[in-house]
C-alpha cells in the first residue's frame, strides 16, 4: 500500500503526506508546525510517528515550518546539498544529503529524487515506489521535458503542478519581473502545460492526478480542472476510470 495525501498545496505553502507499509513521510513543510500537526491529527497520524521528511527545495513555501517542526520532532531530513545550503538554521545532525537522480532504499520503499527545472539551488521532485505501486510529487516545474515525463510515467498517483492560467498571469497585477520569472523555463507550470502532461501520462497508464501548487493570484481550482478536461476532450481520452482532483490550499 502506498498513499499520497496533499495536506497543503498552493504557492503559499506546501506539505504532502506519503504512507507505505513501513514508513510515514512528509514531503516539504511549507506551513506552520501547528497546521501540519493539526492536519496529521485529522488523519490520525501523530507527528512524532513521522519517519522522514523530504524537501524539494529551499523556497519558503516549502520549508517555512521546518525549523519549528524539527525543534518539536527531531526527525531525519533528506534533501540535496544545495537545498540544505539554502535552509537557514538546519540542525546538521538531522540533515541527510543525497545526490539527485540516484535511487535509494528505505524500509522496502525506493526513493528516486529527480532534478527539476526551477530557480532554486538544487531542486528536485520525488517518486516513491514499492514492488507494485508508484507515487510522484512533481511541483515547481519551469517546463516539462521528455526526461521528466519518463520519470513520471506509470505512476499510480501524481501530484502535478498546475500553477497558473497564462492569461490571468499576463493581465494580473504582478510586477513584470515576477511574471517573467513564473512564466520562464525555471518558474512554474501553467494549466495548459499541466493539461498536456496529464494527457500524455494517462496514455502511459496513470489514473490518479492531483493538480497542485495553484497560484492564489493567477488561478482558480475550477479553471485548472476545466483546462485539463478540455485538453482530454480534444484528445478523445476516455475518462471513465480516471480521477483528476485539485489539492486544497
Ligand atoms: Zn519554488
Ligand atoms: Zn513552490
Amino acid at each position: 500500500m502506498l498513499k499520497l495525501i496533499p495536506l497543503f498545496s498552493s504557492s503559499k505553502g506546501n506539505c504532502t503526506y506519503i504512507e507505505s507499509d513501513h514508513l510515514r513521510i512528509l514531503v516539504d513543510i511549507g506551513v506552520s508546525c501547528k497546521r501540519v500537526t493539526e492536519a496529521l491529527n485529522q488523519l490520525e497520524v501523530p507527528s512524532e510517528t513521522i519517519n522522514a521528511i523530504f524537501i524539494t527545495h529551499e523556497h519558503s513555501d516549502h520549508v517555512s515550518g521546518l525549523k519549528v517542526f524539527l525543534k518539536k520532532y527531531p526527525i531525519p531530513v533528506f534533501a540535496t546539498n544545495g537545498t540544505f545550503r539554502g535552509i537557514k538554521e538546519m540542525p546538521q545532525e538531522l540533515a541527510h544529503p543525497f545526490t539527485p537522480n540516484h535511487k535509494f532504499q528505505m524500509e522496502g520503499l525506493t526513493v528516486f529524487p529527480f532534478s527539476i527545472p526551477h530557480d532554486a539551488n538544487e531542486p528536485c521532485g520525488y517518486t516513491f515506489f514499492n514492488k507494485t505501486e508508484k507515487v510522484t510529487v512533481a511541483t515547481d516545474l519551469g517546463h516539462i521535458n521528455l526526461e521528466l515525463l519518463n520519470i513520471m510515467e506509470k505512476s499510480n498517483t501524481i501530484l502535478l503542478e498546475s500553477n497558473h492560467d497564462v492569461d490571468m498571469l499576463r493581465t494580473g497585477k504582478y510586477p513584470y519581473s515576477l511574471k517573467q520569472r513564473i512564466i520562464g523555463n525555471f518558474g512554474h507550470l501553467s494549466n495548459a502545460t499541466s493539461a498536456k502532461t496529464v494527457e500524455y501520462l494517462i496514455k502511459k497508464g496513470t489514473k490518479n492526478f492531483i493538480l497542485a501548487h495553484l497560484s492564489e493570484e493567477n488561478n482558480f481550482p475550477d479553471l485548472a480542472l476545466e483546462t485539463v478536461r478540455s485538453q482530454l476532450k480534444i484528445g478523445n481520452i476516455d475518462l471513465s476510470d480516471i480521477s483528476i482532483q485539485v489539492a486544497q490550499p
